[in-house]
């Protein structure tokens, strides 16, 4: 089979650059080779009834399949350059600034009109965060929530589908160059194309490095974040969630100087289980149907470790901390702040008796048995700053879960074009340690199809 252009990937990276090539209506043929299900076969066995824990898929259906690792998030796509990637460095940040507001614009076509976009321009915010030795990041966020998301995956997908040839469970184990172009191997089978788009995400990690390796492509390490998610009553942080929905705050610790920062607000909302690879890790979750929604509001506070030499496995390092807490908790761990502070393990009766009810069941422990002191001392002088600009937070019924790791991939070497040092080979996305956000993969996806179409 001979393309003009393999997509490797169908998150949002992938998808991007599909949806921009089929529009121009040029006729190019164009192959999107996916490990994982089509949208609508992407299924979880986890019940929490039968299936309790990860049985290890073939392909998890959480991170792999069409909308990538992006399909089942609730779909915050962050318009920024202060945070979500580093596309900016390759494009610069007006280009950057403008292809997020385009995939916007499409995400906004498919379903997501009516959905709210929030902004920290001009917000009093900024002010009351600086005072209180905190920083508000500034971005525009378009929440979408997990089943608006979802429904503009379905419609894009729907629209692609007649345009572009879609591989689904099929693993390409092999990128060759040859001739001009390059070969692909997936399922046996061969296919050739003149240009090729690597857009693997997280998942797709450990495949890019051989890649990287086989075909001595410079890479470098990247960081791990590390941390907890926090959960309380909604009211604590209603003033901010209700006018900038997800706010980035950055602290900077007095103990070691560490960056400590907000992730992922959910208001309303539940915190749930994620699995990584067979590790269970904590993470949360925003719908935007009002039936769906909770008393409680979550986040996640993390620090970032990046190790260079000797020792440059930083993901390494974020995975052993997180099997620790397997090892504890068989799962996720859950301890109320007053419990942390005061030196002792959260019990199920003290978590039952805790003001704040827990929207995921975890194992009440000590988390400071889990994360080294560094990290956890940073954590705790954190929630004490934000108890400051939303007071309640330091509250001892504040439930902390752990652990969250948010995981890097390691960053290739691409030029302005994202392009490898091959020509044509071009690598996109999270897979490429450039971005870590559906927005700056999306627009990574647009960047390099209008790059081949200019061509
Ligand atoms: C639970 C969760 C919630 C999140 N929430 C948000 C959020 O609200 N906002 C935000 O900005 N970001 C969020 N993210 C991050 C976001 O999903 C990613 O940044 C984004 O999906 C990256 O897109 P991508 O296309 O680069 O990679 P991915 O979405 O990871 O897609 C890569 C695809 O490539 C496939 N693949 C891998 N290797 C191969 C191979 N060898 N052959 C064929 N196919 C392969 C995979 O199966 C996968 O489907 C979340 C992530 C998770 C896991």
């Amino acid at each position: 089979m001979k393309y003009d252009v393999i997509i490797i990937g169908a998150g949002p990276g992938g998808i991007f650059a599909a949806y921009e090539l089929a529009e121009a209506n040029k006729g190019i043929r164009v192959a999107v080779f996916e490990a994982g299900n089509e949208l609508k076969k992407r299924k979880c066995p986890i019940d929490g009834d039968k299936i309790k824990s990860c049985i290890g898929c073939k392909t998890c259906s959480i991170m792999s399949g069409f909308g990538g690792a992006g399909a089942f998030s609730d779909g915050k796509y962050n318009i920024t350059n202060d945070f979500g990637g580093t596309l900016y460095e390759h494009i610069g940040k007006d280009k950057a600034l403008e292809l997020m507001h385009y995939v916007d614009k499409i995400n906004m076509k498919y379903g997501g009109e009516g959905t709210r976009m929030y902004s920290t321009t001009g917000t009093k915010f900024k002010k009351l965060c600086i005072q209180n030795g905190l920083q508000l990041l500034d971005a525009s966020v378009r929440h979408l929530g997990t089943d608006k998301n979802y429904e503009v995956l379905e419609n894009i997908y729907n629209e692609l589908r007649d345009k572009v040839d879609f591989y689904f469970n099929t693993h390409v184990d092999h990128i060759r160059i040859s001739g001009g172009g390059y070969e692909i191997e997936a399922k046996g089978e061969k296919y050739t194309c003149d240009k090729c788009i690597i857009s693997v995400g997280r998942s797709g990690s450990a495949w890019m490095e051989k890649v990287c390796e086989e075909l001595d492509i410079p890479t470098t390490s990247n960081r791990v974040d590390i941390g907890v998610r926090v959960e309380l009553p909604a009211v604590i942080f209603d003033h901010l969630t209700d006018e900038l929905y997800e706010s980035k705050i950055v602290y900077r610790t007095k103990q070691f100087g560490d960056r400590v920062r907000t992730f992922c607000m959910n208001p309303h909302d539940a915190v749930v289980n994620e699995n990584t690879n067979g590790i269970i890790t904590v993470n949360g979750h925003s719908y935007e149907s009002a039936d769906k929604h909770t008393e409680n509001t979550n986040f996640a506070l993390l620090v970032a470790k990046h190790f260079s030499e000797p020792f440059k496995d930083s993901n390494g390092y974020g995975e052993s901390i997180a099997r620790l807490s397997n090892m504890l908790g068989g799962g996720v761990i859950v301890q109320r702040f007053g419990d942390l502070v005061k030196g002792q393990r959260s019990t199920p009766s003290r978590i039952n008796e805790s003001f704040t009810r827990p929207t995921l069941k975890a194992t009440p422990g000590d988390l400071s048995l889990v994360l080294p002191k560094r990290i956890m001392d940073g954590i705790i002088e954190m929630i004490y700053a934000l108890d400051k600009i939303a007071p309640g937070t330091a509250n001892d019924d504040t439930l902390l879960y752990g652990v969250e790791v948010k995981f890097y991939n390691m960053e290739v070497e691409l030029d302005e074009n994202l392009e490898t040092k091959y020509k044509d080979l071009y690598v996109i996305g999270d897979g490429s340690g450039v971005t870590h956000s559906l927005s700056h993969a999306s627009a990574s996806g647009v960047y390099v199809a209008r790059r081949m179409l200019e061509e």
